[in-house]
């Protein structure tokens, strides 16, 4: 028998490293780690061949590939990709939360790109196994984690176009993180992006796909010229409908104290359904704060930022968990949201979330996993 093995019944082979660090060596690159920075002792892989399916299964010494340069993924970007951490809870034990919604984005976002699906078992195997072998680089520190990249890309070698690749490999690699914006819960200034779109109805904009990140760093860019941090995306038809930021989904807060209530735009088809979007909009609810999914137009938010209706806006995603958006630019000029500063609701939920995550707040709703 083998431990290792799934119900897929894929088994997988142990490949461990011989130049692991060193616990000093570790700790000291765990003080500082930056964001994506730093990577642990192994990664995971598997192989998938058209009509024999996934194959080759194995935790091995991280490393580089060796790829033929007419690999498909180099020219044709079938890649897709994950996002999710690992924590360490008050018990010493390791969790991630919501793993299994990681896991069927992850497919979904396949099926967009026309490349295989990952039975779960073997997404949260790949998991299980890293753990296990690289637990010690989940660290300690509170807002510290350890994120967790899955990806997947074509590895067909030849250039032909007309169908996709009929090979795969599916990796996952692991870096502990600190925060993501260097300067903690601190309100970030945001730019309204009119001149570039970052997906159209029928694109590819609801699946985690390489593409869509390498078509934003542009707008981003301009936005960094702006004196922004971040880009907002708007729709493509018209410019004027909310969609989402770089990499987190956006929320609108209005009212106040007993009175405040959440929105977030609806899943259009152009925007990634984020976890941590679809948990707040059963987690405000259960603290009184109701939540619904409606369109919110650019001077909707500026006449509802001017009158004091709109009281607080902020950014949730994996990465940074929630982060407050205090200024907003685009051609037409800037405003500020509420006083610029972050508010009672944004404040709120990210502590019930990031509690949650962390194991300082039970979890009523199975969302935790432990490993
Ligand atoms: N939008 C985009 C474009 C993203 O890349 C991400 C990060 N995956 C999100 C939203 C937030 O998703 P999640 O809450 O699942 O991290």
């Amino acid at each position: 028998t083998n431990d290792n093995t799934t119900t897929s019944g894929l088994a997988f082979d142990i490949q461990l490293s011989d130049r692991r660090k060193t616990p000093q060596e570790r700790e000291a690159l765990l003080e500082s780690p930056g964001f994506g920075q730093v990577f642990t002792d192994h990664m995971v892989s598997i192989r998938y061949t058209e009509g024999r399916g996934w194959h080759d299964a194995k935790l091995e010494p991280y490393g580089p590939l060796s790829l033929d340069p007419a690999t498909s993924a180099l020219h044709y970007a079938q890649e897709i990709f994950e996002g999710l951490k690992a924590y360490r809870h008050p018990d010493g034990s390791l969790a991630s939360f919501r793993p299994e919604a990681n896991a069927a984005r992850f497919n979904r976002s396949a099926v967009r790109m026309a490349m295989p699906e990952l039975p779960e078992d073997l997404f949260l195997k790949s998991i299980e196994l890293l753990l296990e072998h690289d637990g010690d680089w989940v660290p300690t520190k509170p807002d510290f984690s350890l994120y967790l990249r899955p990806f997947m890309i074509s590895t067909d070698v030849g250039l032909g176009v007309n169908h996709p690749s009929r090979t795969y490999v599916y990796l996952l690699i692991a870096s502990p993180v600190g925060s993501y914006f260097s300067g903690g819960v601190k309100p970030v200034t945001v730019w309204l992006s009119k001149d570039f779109t970052r997906a159209a109805p029928g694109g590819t904009g609801a699946a985690k796909f390489a593409g869509n990140y390498a078509a934003s760093f542009l707008a981003q860019a301009q936005a960094v010229e702006k004196g922004c941090d971040q880009v907002v995306w708007l729709d493509a038809r018209e410019h004027r409908w909310v969609e989402e930021m770089g990499g987190m989904n956006l929320w609108f807060v209005f009212g106040s104290g007993e009175n405040a209530r959440l929105r977030t735009p609806p899943l259009t088809g152009t925007l990634l359904p984020g976890i941590t979007r679809e948990s707040l909009l059963t987690l405000a609810p259960e603290l009184g704060i109701p939540a619904e999914e409606k369109p919110i137009s650019t001077d909707e938010w500026r006449e509802a930022a001017e009158s004091g209706e709109l009281t607080e806006v902020f950014a949730c995603g994996t990465a940074a968990v929630i982060t407050p958006v205090g200024f907003v630019k685009s051609d037409d000029g800037g405003f500020t949201v509420g006083d610029g500063t972050p508010g009672p609701v944004t404040l709120r939920l990210r502590e019930e979330l990031v509690g949650l995550q962390t194991g300082h707040r039970p979890d009523g709703h199975g969302w935790v996993t432990r490993f």
